[in-house]
C-alpha cells in the first residue's frame, strides 16, 4: 500500500473502514433476526477505534432511528455520548460506583442494577429527580463479577420490586455470558437455562408497565446461539473486527499502519534493538518502522514471531520493539524505500494480518490489542466517498 502521506498518515495510524463495520453490524442483526434490538456496546472508546465516529456511523446504519440504546461501561463514556448529542437511550452495562450515580442519574443513563443497596440509592435519586429512573437488572449466572445470583431470584426479586415500587421503572433484566466464544456451548446452555429459572422467579412488571425486555447476548452469542437473543443483543468485538468464536469471521475493521522512516543497508552481523537480540545474518536491508510500543505494537510481538506487511509482502520484526519505532527484515521487499507504508494489522494487496493473529502471538485477546492502540495514534475514517 503505497497512500500518500497526509497530516495524519505521516509517522503511524489506525484506519478505520466504516463501511466494514456497518456490514459487520448487519452480520449481527441478521443473526439474531426481526425480533432482537441492538444494543452496540461503544465503552473503551468503541473497543479504541473512536467512539464519536463508531456512534455516528452505527446511527446510521440503523436510522432513522438509531439503535435501541447504546452500551457503555463508565458513566463518562455515557457523559461524552450526551455531550456528542445522542439523547435516546444509554445503558451502562457495568456496576457504577455509589459515588456515580448521581451523575448517572443527570446525564438520562439507564444503570445496570446489582445489588439492593445501590437499587435504594438510585430509587432516592428517581425521588429527588421526581420522576421514575429506568434500571436492567443483572443476573449473575455464572460470570461472578456483578449481577444478583440467579439461585435466589425469588428473594431479591421481590425485594426489587418493592423498591422500585412507583418510584423507579423496572426496564430489563440481563446475564452476561462467559464462554460463548468456546469451541463448546456447554456452559452457554447452562447459563441460559439458570437465567430463565431466575426470570420464572421475579414478580410480573407493576401495573401498567410494559413486559420488561430480556437480553443476554455478546457477539458471540448473538451470532452462534441466535435462540438467546431475546429482545436485543449486546455486540462488541464483532463490530470491531474481532472475531466471536473460532468460526465466526468478521470483516476487518482497524488497520494498523506505519510509514518506514528508514530504510538501509546492513552487513552481516549488525545488531538491532534493545538487548541486541537479532543480528543480520548476512548482507540484509532494513526498515525502521515509525511505531512503537508506546503506540500500541506490543513489545511482545518482537521475540514472537510478529510481523507487518509492506508492498504486499510479509515480513519480520527484528530485533525488540522499541517505545516508538521498531525494525522490519525487508531483504524480500523489492523497491522497499523510506515513506513506503508498513501495516501490522489488516490487509495489503493479498497478505492480510488479522487482530485476533496478533493476539494470539501476545498471548491475549483481540480486545486488548484495539482497546491498547495509544492515543498517539491518529483513528482515520474510512467510508465511501472518501476518509
Ligand atoms: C462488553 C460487553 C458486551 C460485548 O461483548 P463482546 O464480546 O465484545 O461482543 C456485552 N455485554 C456486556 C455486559 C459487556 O460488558
Amino acid at each position: 500500500m503505497s497512500s500518500p502521506s497526509t497530516p495524519l498518515r505521516s509517522r503511524a495510524w489506525v484506519d478505520v473502514d466504516l463501511d466494514a463495520l456497518r456490514r459487520n453490524l448487519r452480520r449481527v442483526r441478521d443473526a439474531a433476526g426481526p425480533g432482537a434490538a441492538v444494543v452496540p456496546m461503544l465503552k473503551a472508546d468503541a473497543y479504541g477505534l473512536g467512539m464519536p465516529a463508531v456512534a455516528d456511523a452505527l446511527r446510521r446504519e440503523l436510522a432513522p432511528d438509531g439503535p435501541w440504546a447504546f452500551g457503555v461501561a463508565a458513566v463518562a463514556e455515557g457523559e461524552a455520548l450526551r455531550e456528542g448529542g445522542w439523547t435516546g437511550r444509554v445503558l451502562l452495562s457495568a456496576p457504577a460506583s455509589p459515588d456515580e450515580l448521581p451523575r448517572a442519574a443527570r446525564a438520562g443513563l439507564t444503570p445496570a442494577v446489582s445489588e439492593l443497596d445501590a437499587l435504594g440509592r438510585w430509587a432516592e435519586l428517581a425521588a429527588e429527580a421526581g420522576r421514575r429512573l429506568p434500571f436492567h437488572l443483572e443476573v449473575d449466572t455464572g460470570m461472578g463479577r456483578a449481577g444478583f445470583p440467579w439461585a435466589e431470584a425469588a428473594a431479591w426479586g421481590a425485594e426489587a420490586a418493592r423498591i422500585a415500587a412507583g418510584r423507579l421503572h423496572w426496564e430489563g433484566c440481563f446475564t452476561h455470558f462467559h464462554s460463548a466464544d468456546e469451541p463448546d456451548l456447554a456452559a452457554t446452555d447452562r447459563q441460559w437455562e439458570r437465567f430463565r429459572h431466575a426470570l420464572s422467579l421475579l414478580p410480573a412488571p407493576a401495573e401498567g408497565d410494559p413486559p420488561r425486555v430480556v437480553h443476554t447476548s455478546n457477539s458471540a452469542a448473538a451470532l452462534r446461539r441466535a435462540g438467546y437473543g431475546c429482545d436485543l443483543v449486546r455486540p462488541g468485538i464483532f463490530l470491531y473486527g474481532g472475531m466471536a468464536g473460532a468460526d465466526v469471521h468478521p470483516e476487518p475493521v482497524a488497520f494498523l499502519r506505519a510509514r518506514l522512516a528508514l530504510v538501509r543497508e546492513v552487513p552481516a552481523g549488525t545488531s538491532v534493538g534493545y538487548g541486541a537480540t537479532y543480528a543480520a545474518r548476512g548482507p540484509e536491508v532494513w526498515g525502521t518502522a515509525a511505531i512503537g510500543y508506546g503506540d500500541g505494537l506490543r513489545r511482545a510481538l518482537g521475540g514472537a514471531g510478529g510481523e507487518a506487511i509492506v508492498r504486499g509482502v510479509r515480513v519480520p520484526i527484528v530485533g525488540r520493539i522499541s517505545m516508538d519505532v521498531s525494525v522490519l527484515n525487508l531483504s524480500h521487499v523489492p523497491g522497499a524505500r523510506a515513506g513506503d507504508v508498513a501495516t501490522f494489522i489488516g490487509r495489503d494487496g493479498a497478505e492480510e494480518i488479522r487482530v485476533d493473529e496478533v493476539a494470539e502471538r501476545c498471548g491475549t485477546i483481540s480486545y486488548e490489542i484495539l482497546t491498547g492502540l495509544a492515543r498517539r495514534l491518529p483513528r482515520v475514517y474510512l467510508q465511501a466517498g472518501g476518509p
